[in-house]
This record gives structure tokens, sequence and C-alpha cells, in this order.
């Protein structure tokens, strides 16, 4: 692959703060230069050193690509009525993911994949360079195997979430279907994946329930992480902390212990205010969460009954908006946070020697994203240094 040089860069975010302005290292007049897949320079355009290619930027913004971490994928069918219904009075609760496994099990094999890269085609070309994808619409050994390889074809962040909810077949015996999802499932699954999830909220998993599916799932060397506290008040946030999961999901409901626990742990939370505005909820304070110390991550939680988007700049104006974030906040979040929940230090960041994953924005400045909401800014994203989706 030749060198590439982004000349010409008006406004870039590198997200460190070593190289320029702020928390977000913003760089004015400013080049990268793209070799092997990595960044390989960063500076200011005037001393840029030459390349076999040259990119002209003409002065737009440049950001590092979108670190979606939190993802369900792998799926079929459709809950439009469901959203509809919903958006017309009706309550959300955690059982219509059943309807979805019934699909999901019914599917072949190439109708599944065909789906998940279409979806991973719509985030990227909304510049999401990174993207965590779940099983969890299978709830059998086989399902959820064939959920984590079909995952596999387009991301290393696989996730067994065969703790979605628990099974229809085991609906009168859920200690049976733990039995199972830390037993044979967890077999089946381990090998496929880096995470284990569970979701922990009334309706799906309790505390000790999520306790011993996460357990046992670190005991075969899967890292953690949490549905948390997205409908009400629980024990998901403390539970992930106490585990040192990488991070407690949606932390819509927290009390100040949950807030402490954040600050001094080793666990991201990660806000998903898609959820919210999908099911018409109240949304998460990321302020809160900031000025307690904690590390934010913002992701889509893309999935087809309780947020079917995969647009991360949708998700930054939600959060500047209604959850008090600031635009450079929600883009760290998107970025460098989303880096941060799943442990990665080579994205979410445009340093030398970081995975060359950048979006170049229609805007002199990413504060668009949240400025102009709903508008498609994201014009050229490139992906391990190669072209992903060019200019219209
Ligand atoms: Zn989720």
């Amino acid at each position: 692959m030749p060198s590439l040089l982004l000349d010409n860069i008006g406004s870039l975010v590198t997200n460190d703060p070593a190289l320029g302005e702020g928390p977000l290292g913003l760089l004015r007049d400013a080049a990268v230069v793209v070799d092997g897949g990595r960044v390989s320079w960063v500076g200011p355009a005037a001393a840029a050193p030459d390349a076999d290619a040259r990119h002209d930027a003409e002065g737009r913004a440049v950001i590092p690509g979108f670190v979606d971490s939190h993802a369900h994928l792998v799926f079929a069918g459709d809950r439009t009525a469901e959203f509809a219904a919903r958006m017309g009075g009706q309550a959300y609760a955690a059982g219509g993911i059943r309807t979805t496994v019934a699909a999901t099990r019914a599917a072949s094999d190439d109708a599944l994949a065909a789906n998940l890269e279409r979806l991973v085609d719509e985030a990227a070309r909304q510049g999401t360079t990174l993207i965590e994808c779940k099983s969890g619409y299978g709830l059998t050994v086989d399902d959820e195997a064939r959920a984590l390889k079909l995952a596999h074809r387009v991301t290393d962040e696989v996730t067994y979430l065969g703790a979605h909810v628990v099974a229809p077949e085991y609906a009168d015996d859920p200690a049976a279907y733990v039995d199972l999802v830390t037993g044979p499932m967890l077999d089946a699954c381990a090998p496929h994946a880096r995470w284990v999830d569970v979701f922990c909220e009334r309706g799906a998993f309790d505390g000790d329930q999520a306790r011993a599916i996460l357990s046992a799932g670190m005991a075969r060397g899967l890292t953690p992480r949490v549905h948390a506290n997205q409908l009400g008040h629980g024990p998901g946030v403390q539970l992930a902390v106490e585990l040192g999961a990488a991070s407690a999901d949606h932390c819509t409901h927290l009390t100040d212990a949950d807030v402490d626990a954040l600050a001094h742990g080793q666990t991201v939370a990660t806000l998903l205010p898609g959820a919210e505005f999908s099911t018409r909820a109240v949304y998460p304070d990321a302020r809160r969460l900031l000025d307690a110390g904690a590390t934010v991550a913002l992701s889509t939680d893309c999935n087809p009954g309780s947020s079917f988007t995969t647009s991360m700049p949708f998700c930054i104006a939600v959060a500047v908006r209604d959850m008090r974030m600031t635009p450079d906040e929600a883009l760290w979040s998107a970025t460098a946070g989303g880096a941060a929940a799943l442990r990665r230090t080579d994205v979410g960041r445009i340093t030398p020697g970081a995975r060359a994953d950048l979006a170049e924005l229609d805007a002199p400045s990413h504060v668009h994203l949240a400025y102009r909401p709903g508008v498609p800014l994201v014009r050229t994203v490139w992906r391990e240094g190669a072209l992903v989706t060019a200019a219209r």
C-alpha cells in the first residue's frame, strides 16, 4: 500500500494532548502521513514530509474514526411495528428481544451475514472504523456460536452475550438456562469471543445470575462487560466495577455510590443515547459522571429493538443536546472513549503508531457534528489506511 499524505487539514483531532491543544490534542493547519496501515507522522502542514500520494483536505476537519464499542448486529427480522407502538405510548420491556430471537434462529448464515455486512458498511459510511459485535439473538448453543463466528468476519471485538434474555424454552426454569450459558454454551462460544456480557436487568438476569455468568466467562479467559442500570437502579454497575469489567453500558439510572464506583474503578461508563431516544426514556447524565471523574464512552447500541441506529454522529448530537456533554467531550467519548471501553490503545487517536483510522468531515470543525444534527458530514473514511468511503 503506498504511503499517503493528508494535507491542508483545517482542524485535526488527535486525542493526544501532547500533540495539540486541550484533551483533544487539537492541531490547526495540520497534516498526517499514513504508511502501512498506520499513522507515521502528525504535525503542521508546513512541515509535512513527502508521501507516495496526497489527499488535500481543503481546510476541512479530520478526526479519528469512531470506535463503536456496543452493537448487536447479528440478527434477522424487523421490529418496526413494536417501535411504532412504543411511540404510540406502549412501555418498553426487555422481552421484545425474543421476537428477534425467533427470526434469527430461522435465518440462514448467508442472510445473517448479509445483514451484518450491510450494517457495518452503513456504520463505516458514517465514520465508524471499529465496531464491537455481540451475539445474543440465538440463545442456543449452536445459534450463539454461529453468531460469534459470523461476527468475527467483520470485527475482532466479539462478545458472547448468551445471557441477553432467558431463552424462551427456559422461561419456567431460568436457573437451568444460566447453567447452559455457563456450561455447554460457554464451551462452544469462548473460542470465538474476546468478551463476555450479560443483560443485568429486571426481566433479564439478576445480580447473582450475572455474577455467575461473568465469572464463568472470566474463568475461560473472556473479559467482562455488562449491560447495567438501563431501565432502573440495580446491581449491574457495582458488579461491573467489582469484577474489573472493561465497561458498564447504559448507566442510565445511577446512585451516588454507582457514580463513585465508576469514578474510582477501571470500568468505563458507556452511554447509549440511541436506546433512550428510541424508547422515549430519560437520558443518562453524562455531566454527573464526567464531573465525578469517570471515563465516559458513547456508543450506538445498534440493535433492531431499542436502538436501530449505526450513527455515531447522531449519538454525539444527542449527548451534547440532552446529556450535558460539551462537543469536545462527546467527540472524545465517541473515539478515545470507545477505545478505552474496548481496552485498545491503537485506535481512537491519530498519533504516530496508531491504526490509520480517520474520518474527514465536510465541516471546518468537529463541533459541527452536534451543531448540524442529522446532516451527513462524514465525507471520507480510511480504515487501516485503506479508503472505505470516498467523497460524494
Ligand atoms: Zn446492548
